[in-house]
């Protein structure tokens, strides 16, 4: 299935200036390989060249395409929702990473200091987080507050023109490379738990930090405690008002779902008339075709990728038209999330012992393995698809709201556990 968009002029002028920008940028050979669909001659313009995704980061991420809506002055274009989907297709037709290798800091700390930091924080942090100099994580997660994030109890006591923070964090994505974490913080116990937070910015080498990796059930080590002790954070690091913790962390949430909606989509874009081929991909992690079970399986996986690329076409094609991300992101994230699962739990059926037991050097098998144990992760991380179902209900649907036994209630009299 195909589905084509006639771009605008403007559009149009616009995916001209970034293909030129890009025939510049990438090595010697690269677009050639693209348009002649010479996958052999890219991988060997790639390895010639000695490319990578860290310092492609830095080439894009100092022009002014890696982020079109942030503001000129901080190395963005002050431009439209339609040009981050124009920068998105040429991406993937020129098979380069859509997804920045400073997720956390473009995605998701760059929109909060955007919307809510001072001139003088946009000024230091902006640039290097596009750059990709400088590894964001987020510090929100404690063992005892996840879905119910606001009741979370890292302490910051203000002394003189700083903040003493004293806690632990969980989960937290990336923090052993991170150089700056956002923080959220409780600064006043004795109100409600919305109202008592604080947002800063932590320098990750401060004194008193200490990242230590937890080992996942892949093998790997994405995510880590975080702990702190009397660990002294300059005032000019907060974001916001004192108190006004929680819109702040809110800007970073939406953005959060965003983009992970945008990670688990396969980096399709029917705009540039271009797709890739996730199907195929697919097809070929399934060896055998013929046990009339398996077919029944890859049937309802077929309609379900359609259906997810419909949706995701829906959106595209209202951001080209200049609208405001919908109700499609909690959507999105929860279909994607339980999709991945359900395909990667087919290739894993499909191979039988193979995807269980391989020899050490095969990769492939490996994949596959690491693949399915990692997206069990999918239904938790960025909120859990039993919360989001709970919100899809109440503001999509209308429904009414969970019964909130702490509404109101001062944050240090609410039982915890
Ligand atoms: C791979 C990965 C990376 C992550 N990275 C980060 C990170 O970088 N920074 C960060 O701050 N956090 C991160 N997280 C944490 C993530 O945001 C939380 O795990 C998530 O919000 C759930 O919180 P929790 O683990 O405390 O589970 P809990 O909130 O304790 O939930 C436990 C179970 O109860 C259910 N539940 C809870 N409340 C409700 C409710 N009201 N209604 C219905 N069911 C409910 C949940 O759906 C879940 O099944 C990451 C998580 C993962 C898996």
């Amino acid at each position: 299935m195909r589905w084509d968009i006639e771009d605008t002029d403007a559009q149009r002028a616009f995916r001209a200036e970034f293909r030129a920008w890009l025939a510049e940028a990438l090595p010697a050979g690269w677009v050639e390989a693209v348009e002649a669909g010479d996958d052999a001659a890219l991988e060997k313009v790639k390895a010639d060249s000695g490319f990578n995704p860290f310092s492609w980061q830095g080439t894009i991420g100092r022009s002014p395409f890696s982020a079109p809506l942030w503001p000129k002055e901080y190395g963005g274009m002050s431009g439209e929702p339609w040009m981050v989907q124009v920068v998105r297709s040429e991406l993937v037709r020129h098979r380069l990473p859509t997804v920045s290798i400073n997720l956390l800091g473009v995605g998701l700390a760059g929109p909060t200091i955007i919307e809510h930091g001072s001139e003088a924080q946009k000024d230091r942090y902006l640039r290097k987080i596009l750059s990709g100099e400088e590894i964001w994580c987020q510090l929100f997660s404690e063992p005892g507050s996840g879905s119910d994030l606001a009741s979370l109890a890292t302490r910051a006591v203000r002394d003189g023109d700083e903040w003493v923070v004293n806690g632990q964090k969980v989960w937290t994505t990336i923090a052993q490379f991170a150089s700056f974490g956002m923080l959220l913080a409780r600064t006043d116990p004795d109100v409600a738990k919305h109202e008592g937070l604080t947002y800063f910015i932590v320098d990750m080498k401060a004194p008193g930090v200490e990242v230590r990796p937890l080992k996942q059930l892949t093998g790997s080590s994405e995510f880590n405690e975080v702990f702190f002790t009397d660990v002294r954070v300059p005032d000019a690091n907060r974001v916001g008002d004192v108190g006004d913790g929680w819109r702040c962390a809110r800007t970073t949430l939406m953005n959060e779902r965003a983009a992970l909606a945008g990670i688990s989509l396969d980096p399709v874009s029917f705009v540039g008339g271009v797709r890739r081929d996730p199907w195929t991909a697919f097809l070929e992690a399934v060896p055998d075709r013929r046990d009339p079970r398996v077919r029944q399986r890859l049937a309802q996986i077929y309609i379900e990728s359609e259906v997810k690329e419909i949706t995701a076409f829906r959106a595209n094609s209202a951001r080209m038209r200049g609208q405001q991300p919908g109700p499609e992101g909690a959507v999105n994230k929860v279909f994607n999330a339980e999709f991945n699962q359900r395909r990667s739990e087919l290739t894993i059926d499909a191979n039988g012992m193979h995807a269980v037991a391989w020899a050490p050097d095969d990769k492939a098998a490996e994949s596959l393995a690491h693949t399915f144990l990692r997206a069990r992760a999918n239904t938790i991380e960025g909120g859990t698809s039993e919360v989001l179902r709970s919100q899809m209900a109440e503001r999509i649907l209308g429904l009414p709201r969970d019964p909130e036994v702490d509404k109101g209630v001062a944050w240090v009299e609410v039982k915890r556990n």
